[in-house]
């Protein structure tokens, strides 16, 4: 079998990676560079999937995240449709599922993460209904564009980001949507009760049946294809396609057998350096111990995966910059622009400031007088001033902080004088 020596190798071809190949070639790193990726074609955009491409509002042309012509003026070499399988750290080789062995001098694992299957009664694993799709890949929303239009009835299981994109992407191609969640409400894992009926009468308004508090007994098929969802309470809900979005598994399980990875994610530093001197980890594979929260966390977002891979980027070419920038994300669903900053697990006390029913406010989680988190609805603004103070750690007061008269930039920054925007 053949065997090629790659000085960085860099095994996943998705945002981390490729932000990463380019940082190390931009920040001086000399040798050969390969990204090696299993899917096909030029790295692409996740985020749009659920979006405007599933709305048929951008093409594979625009998902790509840079164009073919930027690796080959890097010197970046792509080596798609090729799978790891193996790593041997004392070699310093990987071995992929061809036989071919990759040697390198420094490895950076960005291999991402592929969505949690539905499992229930009625799902056969093996030989799964031809209308249950996950949302991962360029392909499942392909498969999921090709089943929706007016009048089909999808239903959406599981109430968080991606599911809810999905519902209102499919609810302005005209399809009868039914979001099915098992927790009393929509985003109980990322946001508060305040946002999360804010979402729930979003979609309800959009003609969105919101199903909550409800799991999934069994589907009944016909033909291969999911005809009937059966609920927790006993509902039937007809379906001409199942669309779940019911989390993600990160893809550790190689880095795992080479002693790198726990059951969460592969650990890194702040530098996205693991156990290993000669491997890094960057995106949602990696589980970094963050200082701001002084705790290890595995974040699913773009911004995470840029900012390790940068900063894995820094270290392989000796210039090392830490990450320790503040989490954030974004979610778009029909007019409604969420973006979030920090993390609110712990807090005390969720702040409005300014009235959802105008679709433009925020909410703020605080501990004590510790601004932890900021969910901020169109209100782009107002975001980035949060992020900011939550990059400083700074303390805030609750009562001023839903006072809309009192500038956000003097409450968050100590700064007086008018504020940006809507603030
Ligand atoms: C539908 C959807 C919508 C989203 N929306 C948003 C959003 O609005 N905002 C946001 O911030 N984030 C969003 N995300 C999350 C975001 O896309 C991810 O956090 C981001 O893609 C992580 O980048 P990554 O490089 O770590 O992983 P990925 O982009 O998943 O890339 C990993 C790559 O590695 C490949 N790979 C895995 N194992 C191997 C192997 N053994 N050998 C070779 N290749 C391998 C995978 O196939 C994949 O191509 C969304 C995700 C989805 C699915």
């Amino acid at each position: 079998m053949e065997t090629q020596d790659c000085g960085l190798l860099i095994v996943g071809a998705g945002h981390a990676g490729s932000e990463l190949a380019v940082a190390a070639r931009q920040g001086g790193w000399e040798s050969r560079i390969v990204l090696l990726g299993d899917e096909g074609g030029v790295p692409y955009q996740r985020p749009p999937l659920s979006k405007a491409y599933l709305l048929g509002k951008s093409d594979a042309t625009a998902l790509a995240l840079r164009p073919a012509a930027a690796y080959e003026a890097a010197q970046v070499e792509l080596l798609q449709g090729a799978r790891m399988v193996s790593i041997d750290r004392m070699a310093h080789a990987v071995t992929l599922a061809d036989g071919t062995v990759l040697r390198y001098a420094k490895l950076a694992l960005c291999t991402g993460g592929r969505p949690r299957p539905l499992v229930c009664e009625g799902i056969d694993r093996q030989n799964p209904p031809a209308n249950l799709f996950h949302l991962r890949t360029m392909a499942d929303a392909d498969g999921i564009r090709a089943s929706l239009g007016p009048g089909a009835r999808l239903v959406v299981v599981g109430g968080g980001y991606v599911g809810l994109e999905v519902a209102a992407s499919a609810r302005r191609l005209g399809a009868d949507v039914t979001v099915i969640e098992a927790q009393p409400r929509v985003l109980a894992r990322v946001a508060g009760p305040e946002v999360s009926r804010f979402y729930e009468s979003v979609h309800r308004e959009a003609g969105v049946e919101i199903m909550t508090g409800v799991g999934i007994d069994c589907v009944e098929c016909e033909g291969g294809r999911i005809v009937t969802v059966l609920c927790s309470d006993g509902q039937r809900v007809p379906a001409d396609l199942v669309v779940a979005g019911i989390g993600m598994l990160p893809n550790i399980e190689v880095a795992s057998e080479a002693g790198l990875a726990g059951d969460s994610g592969i650990s890194v530093d702040d530098l996205a350096r693991t156990a290993d001197p000669d491997i890094v980890a960057a995106g949602d594979c990696a589980l970094q111990r963050h200082a701001l929260y002084d705790r290890e966390l595995r974040l699913e977002s773009v911004p995470n995966a840029l900012e390790q891979a940068r900063a894995a980027a820094s270290w392989l070419c000796g210039k090392p910059k830490p990450n320790h920038s503040v989490p954030w994300f974004w979610s778009d669903q029909y007019d409604v622009k969420l973006q979030m900053a920090g993390l609110s697990q712990g807090y005390d006390q969720c702040v409005l400031r300014g009235d959802p029913l105008t679709r433009s406010f925020c909410a703020f989680y605080l501990r004590g007088t510790r601004l932890l988190a900021v969910d901020a609805v169109n209100r782009p603004a107002d975001f980035m001033l949060a992020r900011r103070a939550l990059a400083q750690a700074v303390a805030v007061d609750a009562d001023r902080l839903a006072e809309a008269t009192v500038p956000l930039k003097e409450l968050l920054l100590g700064t007086s004088g008018a504020a940006t925007g809507n603030s």
